[in-house]
């Protein structure tokens, strides 16, 4: 944590989380004063309690403090958009790194494949494998990076890692169907990311294209076309009969060379993994960026809690590889475990170091993860902006990042018209760990794993510590699980029932629990065990429930239209019954409720 204070704003960077002895400091206040203002939201809080980043933000809304800005500090164990920009003198230029984004259905797979198709250094090895993330292709001997982008979702845990790796977005929009959600979308994250837009106006093969109608919509998006005086390259192509590719190619090249990409090569190798599963024979397979140095089998590596040896290297077509300099994507085998997707990788000289970073990396995210114990969904619940007991916690697992994100997508996609909130505590590729265990542990929390699977001695821990881990290989026996999960959480519906009425005629006996009366039944029925609603008129009296019902001194299941009785009646406080009063039998039943009714 550190602050700064400027003219008019104050910065507070906050890594991870913050004590409230660290904020007061920071922002000037006593400890008592934050302590007394934590506990007007409901948090006891102590000293050397520790806060999480949006907990801090609440609190310096709260205290209107408008001049006081947090930004998150990204820890070191991260790639950060900074360490991209400290270049040494004898950086060297590096390949772009392009990532095609687009609406759905706008033509983003045809023109990579195209694209990938057209120029790849080597079409001979073909066998793209379903989980590489990353091609290289040549153009013009010059070398370009491709990301596939699996969902949106996975560029949100990309930004949210500080690695802002892509260089160039392209985005793709169909010239017959015009701007949709997902190319605004696309548009925010390039805009997000710092990164420079391309777009390719696809399908004017087709008829009912309009690239002036197209353009129009991006301009009202704020893409102003440079044909328009604007800053933006778009360009008209088809992915299908290869119209305008090349043009494509050599505009990348173009916003390459003016952003003077480069990168140091004289520095151990660093990157970023950008996906991770686990293949039997093979162990941990990892998909590497390198954004410097140089990687090199046999060397040592570390990423986040995870190192290895560099057993294995091939590129994206699987031909074997002894090195790997800046934007080459490559698959590696050796790690010890599976690394996280967006953990930043580093070489290290030998084992003993790089255990030992490992090592340091796992105690680090352990008190990250573990120190902050107040968080946002914490205090949220305690301010009652949420309501506790109406929270789905999950932490889903997944053999690869695709299914996590499909499993991620389709749980936020079920709909609970806002009573139910589902909160994704954590997600992460690889079978369930004793940390997940642990992170699910006391907080109703459901472990749902996907295509992975849950080693015995942590079976046993999740259920020593009462954590529910459910395991699925169908995807939507997962979401209806969920779906009933997140049911069981709805309010259950009453239901009210109206069975008759009843005239007072007479009051024998008046105590604070018991009411005695006789009296007719004007329609319908009174039944034992059935509530009452006891009238005057219009207003209600009170409810009671009834115990026994007699007719000619008989006792009685139930009194019928017409028929004059008894009843004994329980009640909860006192109620002053008089003649002429009407009671309303009725029953009240609960009923659980489906989503969506
Ligand atoms: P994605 O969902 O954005 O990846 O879109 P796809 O690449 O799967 O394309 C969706 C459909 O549009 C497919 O049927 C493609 O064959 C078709 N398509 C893509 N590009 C073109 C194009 O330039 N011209 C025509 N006529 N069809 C295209």
């Amino acid at each position: 944590m550190n602050s700064e204070i400027g003219p008019q704003e104050k910065i507070i960077r906050i890594a991870g989380s913050i004590t409230v002895d660290e904020l007061a400091g920071a922002l000037g206040l006593s400890v008592t004063a934050l302590i007394g203002e934590l506990f007007k939201n409901g948090i006891v809080a102590t000293i050397n309690q520790r806060l999480d980043f949006e907990t801090a933000q609440i609190m310096i809304d709260e205290l209107g403090l408008k001049n006081v800005r947090l930004e998150r500090k990204n820890t070191a164990a991260k790639l950060t958009d900074e360490n991209r920009r400290e270049l040494s003198k004898d950086a060297v230029v590096r390949p772009p790194v392009v990532a095609v984004m687009g609406h759905v259905d706008h033509g983003k797979t045809t023109l990579l494949d195209n694209l990938l198709k057209k120029k790849t250094v080597d079409t001979e090895a073909g066998g793209i494998t379903q989980h590489i993330s990353a091609y290289q292709m040549e153009y013009d001997d010059r070398k370009i990076t491709f990301l596939d982008t699996p969902g949106h979702e996975a560029f949100a845990a990309i930004r949210q890692h500080g690695a802002m790796l892509t260089d160039i977005v392209v985005i793709v929009v169909a010239a017959d169907d015009g701007v949709k959600p997902q190319t605004i979308e696309a548009i925010k994250f390039a805009q997000g990311a710092n990164a420079k837009i391309i777009v390719a106006i696809n399908k004017i093969d087709r008829e009912g294209a309009d690239v002036e109608r197209t353009k129009a919509g991006l301009a009202e998006h704020g893409l102003m076309p440079e044909a328009w005086g604007g800053d933006i390259i778009m360009l008209p192509v088809s992915a299908k009969t290869g119209e305008g590719l090349d043009k494509l190619l050599e505009s990348i090249l173009l916003v390459a060379d003016i952003e003077e990409l480069k990168a140091d090569v004289e520095i151990p190798a660093e990157g970023l993994v950008i996906e991770s599963h686990m293949e039997t024979g093979k162990g941990s397979v990892v998909n590497l960026l390198v954004t410097g140095g140089e990687l090199k089998v046999g060397e040592f590596v570390v990423a986040g809690s995870s190192y290895g040896k560099i057993r294995t290297m091939v590129d994206f077509q699987g031909k074997p590889k002894g090195k790997a300099g800046p934007s080459a994507p490559v698959t590696v085998t050796g790690f010890k475990d599976l690394p996280n997707f967006g953990d930043k990788f580093l070489e290290y000289a030998d084992e003993k170091s790089a255990r030992k970073a490992a090592l340091l990396n796992a105690q680090g995210i352990a008190s990250e993860a573990a120190s902050a114990n107040v968080t946002s969904t914490d205090l949220l619940r305690m301010m009652n902006v949420v309501d506790n007991s109406k929270v789905f916690n999950v932490i889903i697992k997944g053999d690869v990042l695709g299914s996590v994100t499909s499993v991620v997508d389709s749980l936020k996609m079920i709909d609970t018209k806002g009573e139910v909130t589902l909160n994704i505590v954590a997600t992460g590729v690889g079978d369930v760990t004793e940390n997940d265990v642990y992170m699910a542990a006391g907080d109703n929390t459901v472990i749902y794993g996907f295509n992975v699977s849950v080693p015995t001695n942590i079976a046993k821990l999740a259920a020593r510590d009462g954590v529910e881990v459910r395991n699925y290989r169908i995807i939507y026996e997962l979401l209806d699980d969920a779906r009933s999960s997140m049911e069981d959480l709805l309010d259950e519906e009453i239901v009210e029932t109206e069975l008759g009425h009843m005239e007072v005629m007479g009051v024998f006996r008046i105590t604070k629990t018991e009411l005695i009366a006789g009296g007719k039944v004007k329609d319908g029925r009174a039944e034992v065990g059935s509530l009452v609603r006891v009238k005057r008129k219009e207003e209600e009296l009170g409810e009671a429930k009834v115990q026994s019902l007699e007719k000619e001194h008989i006792e009685a299941k139930e009194l019928i239209e017409n028929e004059i009785g008894g009843l004994a009646m329980q009640t909860e406080k006192k109620i002053n019954l008089e003649k002429g009063d009407i009671l309303e039998f009725f029953r009240r039943e609960t009923r659980k409720r489906k989503l969506g009714e």
